[in-house]
């Protein structure tokens, strides 16, 4: 609890710190506003979990995917939000998660993701960024903090894997071949995700 706290509170920092170099990635091959998107999406998080004061692990992350499907216009809230309300349920009502349930949250938050946005690996979206991240969670064994860098650092070199792809799924699609060359701003914010949850989940 305290410390999915603590990750909510990281990732918003490191929307806030990247909010311009996402919002430039956006520009190359959308609409330039993933930074702000996620920025104003994370504030209310942050102001929700506040006065709310959610008591369980799936009540807090419930509460964080509510608010974003909630401020977020554009494809990545109701994404994100999904995540984190998949992520809840997976939770359940529980004070702190386990390696094992940690996993199986973050897995749930990711189908949620393919439930919602019918991403396939190479579609050049925050899901190529996740999924490898996912998988590299559950290979890595007991340990959360070992799981949870080896999960960072598959998201990390998911999100560079998207720069020679051609997109094909949200607005970028829409350039077709003018996409490629270009990092996904989405599998660039889900770097983010993976790599505040290292520093605080683990
Ligand atoms: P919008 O494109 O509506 O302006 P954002 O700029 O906030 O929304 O988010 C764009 C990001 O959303 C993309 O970089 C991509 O990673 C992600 N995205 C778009 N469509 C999908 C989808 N169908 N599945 C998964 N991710 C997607
Ligand atoms: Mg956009
Ligand atoms: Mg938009």
């Amino acid at each position: 609890m305290a410390a999915l706290r603590r990750w909510i509170d990281a990732f918003a920092g490191d929307v806030a710190e990247h909010q311009e170099e996402l919002t430039r990635l956006d520009s190359a091959i959308g609409d330039a506003d993933h930074g702000s998107n996620l920025a104003r999406g994370m504030k209310a998080v942050l102001a929700a979990l506040d006065s709310e004061r959610p008591a369980t692990a799936g009540a807090l992350l419930k509460r964080t995917g509510m608010t974003l499907v909630s401020t977020v216009g554009g494809a990545s809230g109701p994404l994100y939000g999904t995540f984190f309300l998949r992520m809840g349920t997976a939770a359940g009502e529980v004070e702190s998660l386990d390696t094992a349930a940690l996993g199986a949250a973050l897995r749930a938050g990711v189908g949620g993701i393919v439930a919602r946005g019918k991403s396939e690996l190479g579609d050049k979206t925050m899901y190529d960024a996740l999924a490898p991240a996912v998988d590299a969670y559950d290979a890595a064994g007991d340990e959360v903090g070992a799981a949870l860098r080896a999960a960072s650092d598959a998201a990390d070199r998911g999100r560079d894997a998207t720069i020679p792809l051609q997109a094909r799924k949200g607005r970028a699609s829409y350039l077709g071949e003018r996409s490629v060359g270009h990092q996904d701003p989405g599998a660039t914010s889900a770097a983010l995700l993976l790599g505040a949850a290292a520093r605080t989940l683990g």
